[in-house]
């Protein structure tokens, strides 16, 4: 082909990456019938894009995670034009920025769209956004900081302001089977997991189960977490009949590469409970998981580095959970 002959040379794949050109939805494969992914990523230096996951029904989609930045937006919004489809409905695995920040540009495009999420995004926005937003706002107007920090920064903050686009019209509160764009789609609510309420969806007609942060590369993102309850959603996961695992952050994996994923986690935790050191944590994990996620030598490096700091700052310094965990006993060694 044409287009990719050119990119073989690298001039037309230079061309595509600084190009303000949307990408054609052709370049967009199906991961299962009717099912998409447009597949977020980290670039150096910037904030993460969580992966999304479109489902098509006729000219109505499902957008399942809206990413962060305005580049992820824009691909969700060409994938629709070149399907001359709507975006009917979004679904929120969670509340975090790298999942939500979609929602308001989608609904200045879609404004007969509805939003399903949990209800933690409320609690979200006075706590945690909002400490995170002031200690933002002090850095923007004291500190020296790079461009790109600033405009990473900025963005997170244009869109905490804008907080009420980001809230579900839609409350998800407990396990329940929903028709959401013609689609019918089983809904679970994992309470105080990565979030203080996951949203995790399976959609038997494709066999995939959408999982959220749940599942993370290179390292789970452990800000905001409790430890069995994230525990207990896996497990949960692991009892359905899925073929594919749809993560938040990563490639898709299989039943097994579930299951080894499922096993690290536990690991982990068991880890950050003992008296191992946290980069020897960090290590057994990487370890583990490296293949299964698709790891380059740089991701492995970034893993490690994230999984310590979770290990250290996160979980050993609030008692074995995240400062943002309701529940405050720490998580049972399994
Ligand atoms: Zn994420």
């Amino acid at each position: 082909m044409f287009v990719k002959a050119q990119i073989s040379t690298g001039v037309f794949l230079s061309f595509l990456l600084t190009s303000t050109h949307r990408p054609a939805a052709s370049a967009v494969p199906p991961i299962a019938p009717h099912t998409y992914e447009i597949a977020g990523g980290i670039a150096p230096g910037r904030q993460p894009d969580g992966n999304t996951y479109i489902l098509e029904n006729g000219n109505r989609l499902t957008v399942i995670d809206t990413g962060r930045h305005a580049s992820h937006l824009n691909k969700i919004e060409a994938f629709a034009e070149e399907k001359h489809a709507s975006v009917v409905a979004v679904i929120n695995s969670h509340w975090h920025l790298d999942h939500v920040s979609g929602n308001i540009g989608l609904r200045k495009t879609y404004p007969a769209m509805k939003v399903y999420g949990s209800g933690a995004i409320n609690e979200a926005l006075t706590g945690f956004l909002a400490k995170g937003a002031e200690s933002s706002r002090k850095m923007l107007a004291t500190e020296k900081l790079d461009p790109v920090t600033r405009e990473e920064i900025s963005t997170d903050l244009a869109t905490i302001d804008a907080g009420d686009a980001l809230k579900p019209d839609v409350v998800l509160s407990h396990d329940e089977t929903l028709a959401i764009g013609g689609r019918k789609l089983q809904i679970y609510v994992a309470k105080d997991a990565a979030t203080a309420a996951d949203v995790w969806v399976f959609d038997p007609s494709s066999g995939v189960v959408f999982v959220g942060d749940l599942v993370t590369f290179p390292s789970p993102f452990l800000d905001t977490a409790c430890g069995d309850g994230w525990k207990s959603a896996l497990t949960k996961i692991e009892g359905l009949p899925f073929r594919t695992v749809a993560p938040g952050h990563g490639p898709l994996l299989s039943r097994e590469q579930f299951h080894t994923y499922s096993q690290a986690f536990n690991e982990l935790l068991s880890c950050s409970a003992s008296s191992q050191t946290a980069a020897a944590c960090a290590k057994t994990w990487v370890d583990q998981v490296a293949d299964i996620g698709g790891m380059t030598e740089q991701e492995k490096k970034l893993g490690q580095g994230m999984t310590g700091y979770y290990v250290k700052d996160v979980l050993r310094a609030h008692g074995g959970n995240s400062e943002y965990c309701a529940v405050k006993t720490p998580p049972s060694r399994s």
